[in-house]
């Protein structure tokens, strides 16, 4: 009996065995073969989108370059409007510098006063005083000759030291105004009696000389007033100031900016018919062209006979395009 069940027990040991080594078998071959196939798959699904993403990369590409193609074209088509926008430029300046040369023969007339055989020359700069001041004043230095500068007190603020700098190396200073806004200096009278007032205490304190000119912004024979004119020409005069035009202008306020070498032949071409020539430039930020041509103008000047160049004062011979009443 006990044989029996040792025997029994045996075999079930071994059966037991069997099935474990078998279970066993069963988990180490299945796991590797079941990760072996969910791997395969990924790696499926990945290449498949893998290569759907390549492609869009590609076709993205191809929708770049072509893009780049087309910003190619356009910009060069741009640089080629642009081209012929500046010769447009060109020409319509040329024109508008024309038509203020016909403008200068119809005030020929003013500037013809012969008194000692030389003719002046009164290079006037308006609107200043800019970034370009110290650039003209050393111009002017070079030369060893003075100018005039009819300022605005719209440096007031910020560069005091600019109104200064004219004064202290010999030149005239006068007036154009305190703000240059036309529709404030010509809304009335008053209000151009205040404008005035400002520009000259500004001065005045500034420089410590109190100025005795004056520039009206657009110049006596504006249309944009909306004051009478000659209301404002005849304040001046009760004041005791002497307002100077111009009869020779360098073009430099078009709208389209001129070359150099256009405001050189604007302000000389017409200095010879004139005794007394007050030439019309601006000192402003953008006109930088005309600090470009000051050196050209001044040698041209100075080169003619019988000519010299003068800072404008008070007992200059006015050019005024409309005609004030005598100081008394
Ligand atoms: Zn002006």
């Amino acid at each position: 009996m006990n044989d029996i069940s040792h025997a029994e027990f045996r075999r079930r040991r071994v059966r037991r065995l069997k099935r474990i080594i078998v279970t066993a078998f069963f988990i180490f071959m299945t796991i590797p073969l079941a990760l072996a196939i969910w791997l395969g798959c990924r790696l499926y699904t990945t290449s498949n989108e893998l290569a759907e993403i390549t492609a869009q990369y590609m076709v993205q590409l191809s929708i770049t370059d072509e893009l780049n193609d087309t910003l190619d074209e356009r910009s060069a088509e741009a640089d080629e409007l642009k081209d012929k926008l500046n010769e447009a430029y060109d020409r319509m300046a040329e024109m508008e510098a024309d038509n203020e040369g016909s403008d200068v023969q119809d005030v020929r007339d003013i500037g013809d006063f012969k008194d000692d055989g030389i003719r002046h020359v009164y290079l006037t700069f308006d609107d200043g005083p800019s970034i370009y001041t110290g650039k003209i004043l050393d111009i002017l230095d070079k030369y060893g000759v003075k100018a005039t500068f009819f300022v605005t007190g719209e440096e007031a603020e910020t560069n005091p030291e600019r109104y200064r700098a004219i004064v202290e190396r010999g030149h005239s200073i006068g007036m154009h105004s305190f703000t240059h806004v036309y529709s404030d200096v010509y809304k009335n009278k008053d209000n151009f009696i205040k404008d005035f007032n400002k520009i000259r205490d500004y001065i005045s304190e500034t420089t410590g000389v109190t100025p005795e000119i004056y520039r009206f912004p657009g110049g006596s024979s504006n249309t944009v007033s909306a004051t009478d004119m000659d209301e404002l020409c005849d304040y001046l005069t009760d004041e005791g100031i002497v307002y100077f035009d111009w009869n020779i202008s360098s073009g430099d306020a078009s709208h389209y900016p001129l070359s150099a070498d256009r405001i050189k032949r604007n302000c000389l071409k017409n200095v010879a018919n004139f005794d007394n020539a007050v030439i019309l430039m601006h000192d402003v930020s953008t006109k930088g062209t005309t600090v470009e041509a000051l050196p050209g103008i001044i040698e041209g000047i100075l080169d003619m006979e019988d000519t010299e160049i003068l800072p404008i004062t008070k007992d200059t011979v006015p050019i005024q395009h409309r005609k004030s009443k005598e100081i008394e």
